[in-house]
């Protein structure tokens, strides 16, 4: 078996036949031999019913379902640890990445040997919110400048990989994950290609505003530790200052308060990293299964 695809899904009644349908139609008539985990990330819709239909009629469909919505991440990890193909790719159940495109994606990946790793990037981003586009490129600036990894603006989930990458990325064990940003750290040779999104037909993206700054925020927080030191510097500043107003007198109330504003900020900015500590130490797992389907006996442990 030649391809795992792993496709994460909550809530996708409406997408996911008519996803399998145009998926295993482009598989088959290339000739790849495949098996498509889906993820049931903890949907409150049929979503589970579809899949279970759809995994009665063929025996390459594998699902694995979480006990309650452990959010994408959790259930991108889940696909990873149960592929067990030589290539594996990641692709969104709500047809707006379109099948075309993980086919060739797939086909560049085998035909150079020298490619890890083929990755979609969205060049148009017409369709977003105007606060998005403007905080999104600050994002990619603030991870690129300051961290140990380098993202490019627009890159997805969207990709196709070897098996040696899917195993590198599983060995990472941080708990809050932030795949793109792992995609990065374990290295590998990548390739980039353009993708244009489509339109969601059915449902609503899950991502709001808030959630979207706190993915950026965890992001930043898991790879880069420059704000830490942003917030040493700062602090040395603000004593040498100190010290001087104890010496001179120079500054008024206005700016003493000021002063003690931004140590406010910079404790914020340092219980950030101190609940990343917290969480990865109760080392609770990322997801939990509630049900497998399509596997193998031999394989369930
Ligand atoms: N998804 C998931 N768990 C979640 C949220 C989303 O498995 O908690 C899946 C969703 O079903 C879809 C993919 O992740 O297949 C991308 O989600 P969405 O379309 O909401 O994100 P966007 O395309 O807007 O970035
Ligand atoms: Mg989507």
């Amino acid at each position: 078996m030649n391809l795992s695809v792993i496709v994460p899904c909550y809530n996708e009644e409406e997408s996911v036949e008519i996803f399998y349908n145009e998926l295993v139609k482009q598989l088959n008539d290339e000739k790849i031999t495949h098996e498509v985990l889906f993820i049931n990330d903890g949907s409150i819709d049929d979503t589970m019913i579809k899949l279970e239909g759809l995994s009665k009629k063929d025996k390459n469909v594998k699902i694995i379902s979480f006990s309650k919505n452990f959010g994408k991440e959790s259930a991108m990890l889940a696909g990873l640890e149960h592929a067990s193909g030589k290539y594996v790719s990641i692709i969104d159940a709500d047809l707006q990445q379109p099948v075309e495109v993980l086919i060739s994606m797939y086909k560049k990946l085998i035909d150079n040997k020298d490619y890890d790793i083929v990755a979609a990037y969205r060049e148009n981003r017409d369709n977003e919110n105007k606060i998005k586009t403007m905080l999104t490129p600050l994002f990619y600036k603030i991870i690129n400048k300051t961290s140990e990894i380098k993202l490019l603006p627009g890159a997805s989930d969207f990709r196709v990989f070897k098996k040696e990458v899917k195993d590198a990325i599983i060995s990472l064990k941080e708990q809050s994950r932030f795949l793109k940003g792992m995609f990065s750290w374990v290295g590998f040779n990548t390739i980039y290609v353009p993708y244009e999104p489509l339109d969601r037909k059915f449902g609503k993206s899950k991502w709001s505003l808030i959630k979207l700054i706190k993915y950026a925020i965890g992001g930043i927080v898991s790879f880069s530790t420059f704000p830490l030191a942003v917030v040493f510097v700062v602090s040395a500043v603000l004593f040498i200052l100190s010290l001087l107003n104890v010496l001179f007198g120079i500054f008024g109330m206005k700016t003493l308060i000021l002063f003690l504003s931004i140590i406010g900020l910079m404790i914020g900015v340092i219980s950030l990293y101190l609940i990343r500590m917290y969480k990865n130490s109760l080392q609770r797992p990322h997801y939990i299964i509630k049900e497998k389907i399509g596997f193998r006996a031999t394989k369930l442990k």
